[in-house]
């Protein structure tokens, strides 16, 4: 019979999305700890929250990220809505708050516009460990300044997070891009490099005519192999990015960052300051964070030409890497455990006072014996188990039992909550 029941069950179930994956408790715990730490975070530094849709116009990553990225060209959730209107599931959030602070007239005034957004991205990638087609990034950007200040200032915040939950063991890794003048030049030197070797993917094969530096960030180990003794770009900086990329260097310290000169990310609209955080312990999919700067990304999306520089952390590696403590503790639970219907009338009022009061409190609402609730209350990790019964309800009494060290007292009513505030120390 059970077993008729399992194969009709597995007929009828209906699963998951692959590379879609649900967050469940007491994970979800952790996730909030990491967002709440962020926000306050994230404060300090002058930011505020933007919520934004999670789909938007096609073009808009199209034009953004560049038709030649992965992103663009195999990845994107993309469709026709009954309109016929091409629209995409975000891949990333930066062109989507480009687009939101110019459509809102976000920009306006002096001084640098800060801004951070948290939810999920998706993409059409090969699941794997550590990578997914929906997944969480928590995005930061700083919109309005080239100063080298703000590059420091975007990824000491970055490692500031880090560390605050206890992921000091990152390393960080940068490099500059240079502006589109500088990258002409590299453009040339390292299309004909390309040229001169043999053997490339068929991606790199077309990348070398349509956009170069895409081979930088070829996964393929043969092509990275073939990559060893291409230019750098580090070596075509001109004299202002040259002086710009030495600036961030100097205000960041020295022990805290390692210089990576093919570092290209996946996206086109970066240019100088770009970034990456990459954790032991993630295997292949090692980066939790990436960003820098896209100087040219505000005035390509039709808003004023101003610069601007963020990063994004993948939550789901981040979460793998978290210690352990982090999101552990939970507060202490009072359960209720009532011993007859008129009893269980008057835990259910007691309940709501002790919500309200700020203890979590919780009850059974089923018909169970004193037995059954109180393995109940062990399973739910209850600190202390408060018993009514009809004994107690005529005298005005419950009796508290700490679950830690097995003592029971029997007190009254009305002092309950000053008691377990002494006891849980509130
Ligand atoms: P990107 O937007 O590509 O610069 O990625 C920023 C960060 O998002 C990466 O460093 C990863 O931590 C995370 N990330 C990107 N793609 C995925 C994915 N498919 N699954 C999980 N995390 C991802």
């Amino acid at each position: 019979m059970l077993k008729i029941y399992n194969l009709l069950e597995m007929i009828t179930m209906i699963t998951a999305i692959r590379g879609m994956k649900d967050i469940l408790p007491p994970e979800t715990g952790r996730w909030q700890v990491v967002e709440q730490t962020a926000r306050e975070l994230f404060a300090l530094y002058g930011y505020q929250e933007i919520r934004l849709p999670l789909l938007e116009r096609t073009e808009l990553f199209a034009r953004s990220i560049g038709q030649d990225t992965d992103i663009v060209a195999k990845e994107m959730y993309t469709f026709l809505d009954r309109h016929g209107e091409s629209l995409t599931l975000r891949p990333e959030a930066t062109a989507q708050v480009v687009r939101a602070v110019i459509e809102n007239r976000l920009l306006k005034g002096a001084g640098v516009k800060k801004y951070y957004t948290l939810g999920p991205m998706f993409r059409y990638e090969r699941p794997q460990k550590g990578r997914y087609r929906q997944f969480h990034q928590i995005n930061c950007e700083a919109l309005g300044s080239d100063a080298p200040e703000l590059d420091a200032e975007v990824i000491l915040m970055l490692l500031a997070l880090l560390k605050r939950l206890g992921l000091g063991q990152v390393r960080l890794l940068i490099n500059s891009l240079g502006c589109p003048a500088c990258q002409k030049d590299f453009r040339t030197q390292l299309s004909s490099y390309l040229h001169s070797k043999s053997g490339w993917c068929p991606d790199c094969q077309r990348r070398r005519d349509t956009n170069p530096l895409r081979v930088l960030d070829c996964k393929s180990q043969h092509c990275r192999e073939l990559l060893a003794a291409a230019p750098v770009m580090r070596d075509f900086l001109c004299p202002d990015c040259h002086t710009h990329y030495s600036r961030v260097k100097a205000l960041l310290p020295s022990q805290s960052f390692e210089e990576h000169p093919r570092l290209v990310r996946g996206l086109d609209y970066y240019t100088r300051t770009t970034f990456e955080v990459v954790a032991p312990g993630l295997g292949a999919q090692d980066a939790i964070a990436g960003g820098g700067r896209y100087n040219g990304l505000i005035k390509d999306l039709g808003g004023p030409d101003l610069p601007g520089l963020g990063f994004a952390i993948g939550q789901e590696r981040l979460m793998e890497i978290l210690p352990s403590e982090v999101g552990a503790n939970h507060p202490s639970l009072v359960f209720l455990a009532a011993l007859s219907p008129e009893a269980r009338e008057q835990a259910f009022v007691l309940l709501q006072e002790m919500r309200q009061a700020g203890f979590a409190a919780d009850m059974d609402f089923d018909d169970r014996s004193l037995k059954a609730q109180m393995s109940l209350a062990h399973r739910r990790g209850a600190t202390f188990v408060v018993i009514m019964g009809e004994q107690e309800l005529a005298s005005g009494e419950v009796v508290l039992r700490d679950m830690i060290s097995s003592r029971q007292q029997t007190i009254p009513q009305q002092q309950l909550l000053t008691v377990l505030a002494q006891q849980l120390r509130l």
